[in-house]
This record gives structure tokens, sequence and C-alpha cells, in this order.
């Protein structure tokens, strides 16, 4: 390490490497530390791609692919070779952009100095005139679990689990639960999934979370709504889960995905009157800085969305902004969300609900996967899980206000959601990816079938500039760093 930058990084999941290669393709001297020993970030690590990887691998056992190893040890193997695969490729972009690499913990020791300490000891102090934290998060874990327990664990420590289980329960239906639910289901083992909520994926509309519910006890899983912890007893013969209503909830292993807290404490933020939440997350502006204007933080540490994309673009932003002082780039309002369930769901923009709540009217167009030729296909094919999926558009005026689709294997289905993010529906259905026979479901369009009921509601002028623009700007393609 240089005794000097213009600029430190600390962590290199999607924000840090957002931020890094930013400030370094500006011609600025950057360093970028991670305690972990190779660069990726949970993300890469023991979040996304794993979680991704592994989902995958069931979809290809669904379909009975050759060299997929029905057990848990065989399906992490190949998340393995993804994960590695993934940390080679970023890998060079540090060494092609000559940024320093530091594995070590980091923390700021003054406003202007960040202490690396290595695990070999070795301890090292830098001078940087902007820092940029993208420290991400870890999962949640109350006191009163034991978490050392080796039937106990979370997203991070499911990914080290040596044996396959007959049995596993779920604590926490957000979208991490209901991920690994499909994905242990797959494995054919037993799965409990507690929610602590009435329905599952709230933020979704109620339709696609019935469906949801629906195909996941069609495929096994057991769910319990609005259920609520009083203990957790684990022990040689398994794990109990004793909840409030006096039930107990028997399985080999517990998975607890309850939610996740910003990697903060412990980093010399508090002396440096930097604040922090309950859940770890840094308070940030609209640009990112914290209460030190030169000290920045993004990604998963300031909170929602805490997604990886986003977390990748706030690192720009951040470092646009640290090197320029201004950024006028934003991230998007409505960002696609691709769920990776069984079946996956894909969504943007606001919900029925919240239209409603707005009084925005608004009509719906339906598409359904077993009226498309690939269900067709798919059927002959002897797959048993071709199910009946709803795909949902509405459109306020000529402008497409959210899109649902929840179906067994979509392509791309952030992608196909993204591409259509506040264009003309017309346009929309002209590009859409998997015209002709998908092109059903948008109001007065599709080749296969429609239902033709939407009216042209008439909007604000802005709102259909806002929608021109982004047309323009359908969907971002990054070239590699
Ligand atoms: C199971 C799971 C599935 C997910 N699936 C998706 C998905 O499908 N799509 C999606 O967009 N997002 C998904 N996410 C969320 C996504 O992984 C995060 O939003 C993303 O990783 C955040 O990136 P980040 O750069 O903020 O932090 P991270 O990726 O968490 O990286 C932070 C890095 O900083 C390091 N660090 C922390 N503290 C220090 C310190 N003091 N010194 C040095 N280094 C430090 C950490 O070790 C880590 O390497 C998923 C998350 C989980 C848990």
């Amino acid at each position: 390490m240089r005794d000097h930058y213009n600029v430190i990084v600390i962590g290199s999941g999607p924000g840090g490497e957002g931020a890094t290669m930013t400030a370094i393709k500006a011609g600025k001297r950057v360093a970028v530390i991670d305690q972990d020993t190779q660069v990726g970030g949970s993300c890469t690590h023991r979040g996304t791609i794993p979680s991704k990887a592994l989902r995958h691998a069931i979809q290809q056992l669904a379909e009975d692919e050759d060299g997929v190893e029905p057990n848990y040890e065989g399906l992490m193997r190949r998340a393995e070779r993804v994960v590695q695969a993934q940390v080679q490729l970023r890998s060079g972009f540090y060494e092609r952009n000559r940024v320093d690499v530091v594995s070590a913990r980091a923390t700021l020791a003054d406003a202007h100095h960040v202490e690396a300490a290595q695990s070999s000891g070795i301890r090292a102090r830098c001078r940087a005139d902007k820092i940029i934290l993208a420290t991400g998060s870890r999962p949640y874990r109350p006191p009163d679990v034991d978490f050392a327990h080796p039937r106990i664990v979370d997203s991070d420590t499911v990914l080290q689990l040596k044996a396959t289980p007959r049995s596993i329960t779920i604590y926490g239906a957000g979208v991490v639960g209901c991920e690994y639910a499909s994905i242990f289901r797959g494995l054919g083992i037993k799965v409990n999934l507690i929610n602590t909520r009435d329905k599952l994926l709230a933020f979704l509309d109620d339709e696609i979370v019935d469906a949801l519910a629906y195909h996941l006890r069609e495929q096994g899983v057991l769910i319990r709504h609005s259920e609520e912890y009083e203990r957790v007893e684990a022990d040689d013969q398994g794990v109990r889960v004793h909840l409030k209503s006096n039930k107990v909830i028997q399985s080999d292993v517990l998975l607890w995905a309850q939610g996740r807290t910003g990697n903060s404490d412990n980093m010399g933020l508090e002396a440096l009157g930097i604040e922090r939440d309950t859940r770890g997350s840094v308070k940030v502006n609209e640009f990112y800085q914290t209460a030190q204007p030169h000290i920045y933080a993004v990604g998963d540490v300031v909170g929602n969305p805490s997604l990886a994309s986003a977390a990748y673009d706030q690192g720009r932003f951040a470092a646009i902004h640290a090197l320029t002082g201004v950024c006028e780039q934003q991230l998007v309002e409505d960002i696609p969300t691709g769920i990776y369930t069984v079946p996956e769901i894909s969504s943007l923009g606001a919900t029925e609900r919240e239209l409603t709540t707005r009084k925005v009217p608004y009509e719906v167009g339906h598409a359904f996967f077993h009226h498309l030729a690939r269900a067709d296909h798919r059927a002959h094919h002897g797959d048993a899980q071709n199910p009946v999926s709803p795909r949902n558009l509405a459109r306020a005026g000529h402008t497409l206000l959210w899109q649902r689709r929840l179906r067994d294997y979509p392509h791309r289905p952030s992608g196909d959601v993204a591409a259509g993010r506040g264009q003309y529906v017309d346009v929309f259905h002209q590009h859409h990816l998997q015209l002709p026979d998908d092109g059903g479901g948008l109001p007065g369009g599709g080749a296969k079938r429609v239902e033709p009921r939407a009216r042209l509601i008439e909007r604000p002028q802005k709102q259909v500039a806002a929608a021109r623009f982004q047309l323009q700007f359908p969907m971002k393609h990054t070239a590699s760093p």
C-alpha cells in the first residue's frame, strides 16, 4: 500500500467495484480494501451469485440435465465453480486497471486516515482524500438464537452445510427465504417456511403472491403465515422452533432468513459523527455523503434497495460526486425486481394496491404461460412443473405503469421488465424480447392472445415526456470495466 491515495474504497462488492472503477478510470490513485481474501464482496461469495447458481442448478436438475448431482454438496460444488469464475473475472478488472487491492479489515483512524489490519497482524495506515464505504451487510442474528450450533445457519453459513438435510425450517419468508425454500424443495427436502407476516413478499401484487404461495404449496413447501418464534432449541437430534402460537416445528436444520444488518460497526464511524441506525445502516444524503462530506457510503450499508445493481450504481455516483463535486445521475425510481423462486417472478413499478391508494386509474391485461408455445414444448418434454402462470401488465395513458410476471422459467426476467420500463406500451410490444409468441398480455396487442380491454387514459404531458426519455435508454448495457 502507498501512504496516500486519492480514493480509498472499503469493500469490493458491487458498490465498491462501481466506485473503484469510476475513480481509477478518472485517473486517480485508488486502493480497495476488503477483509475477504478474494474480491467480489458478499454478492459473489455469500449472496447473489451462489444463491443464483444453486437456483440454476436446481432448474437443471428438474430438467434432468446430465452432470447435476441431486444433493446439496453437489450443487454447492457447481456454485463454487461459478463463484471462482466471477472472482477471476473481477480480479482481472482490478489488475488491468492497476488498482491496489488489499486484503485487510479497514477502520477509520481519523477523518482522513484508513487503517488496514491484515490477518497476519500487519497493519498499515494510509491517507485518503476521499473515502467510500461499501462494506455491505450481513444476515441479522438475534442474540437468543445460537448460531454457533451447526444445525442453525443463516444465508451466509447455509453455503457451508456439509450434508444434505432431510428437512429444513426457514424462518423468514422474504426474498432470501422464499428463494431458498425453492432451492431446498427442488432437492426433495421437506421445507417448513415460517412467515412472520400474513402474506409472502408483501411488496408484490396480491395476485402474484397468491400464485407463488399456491405453487410453493403444490411443490410441497409447508408455509405458515403470521407466526413468530418464542425460542429455538438445537441438539444432535435436530432443531425445534417453538412458536408463540404453541406450535413446535422440528427439522434437521434451521435457516434463519430474517433481515440484514449493515457492516458499519467497530469501524470508527461514531468518533467522526457518522450516524448509523439500529440495523447498522449509515445515514447519507442524496449524493451518498455521510456527515463527513468527503466520506461516502454506498450499497447495502446504506440500506434499501439492497440490490447488487443498485449498489454498483451508487458506487459510481458517489465516486463521480467525490471527484467532481457534482453528480446528476440517480438511481431509477422503479428498479426491476427479479426473484428466483420456482416459479420465478419479476416486477416493475407500483402494485395495483399502490395505484388504487394513489387513485391512479389503470387497466389490467393477462397472458398465461400455458398459452405459449414454450409451455407446450415443456409439457411435451414431460415437465411436471409446467404451471398456469399469469402475467399482468397495466397501463395508464400510453405509459406502461407496471408489469408483473410469474412463470416457471422466464429468460432474462428483469431484463424483460427493464426493457419495458416507462415505455409506451406499443414500443414495449415491438421490442419485447419474446415476441412473437409472448406478446399477449399487452393491452391491445399480442400475437398469441390478449384481452384488449385497456382504454387510453390521458396523462400529463410531463409524465409522457419522461416516458419518452426513458425510451432512449431502455436498458443499461455496461461494458466490462
Ligand atoms: C442470499 C442472497 C441473495 C441475493 N440475491 C440477489 C439478487 O438476486 N439480485 C440482487 O441484485 N441482489 C441480491 N442480493 C443482494 C446483493 O447481494 C447485495 O445487495 C450486494 O451484495 C450489495 O453489495 P455491496 O457492494 O453493498 O456489499 P457486499 O457485496 O456485501 O460487499 C461488501 C464487502 O465489504 C467487506 N467488508 C465489510 N466490512 C469491511 C471492513 N471493515 N473492512 C474491509 N472490508 C469490509 C465485506 O467482507 C464484503 O466483501 C442477495 C443477497 C443475499 C444475501
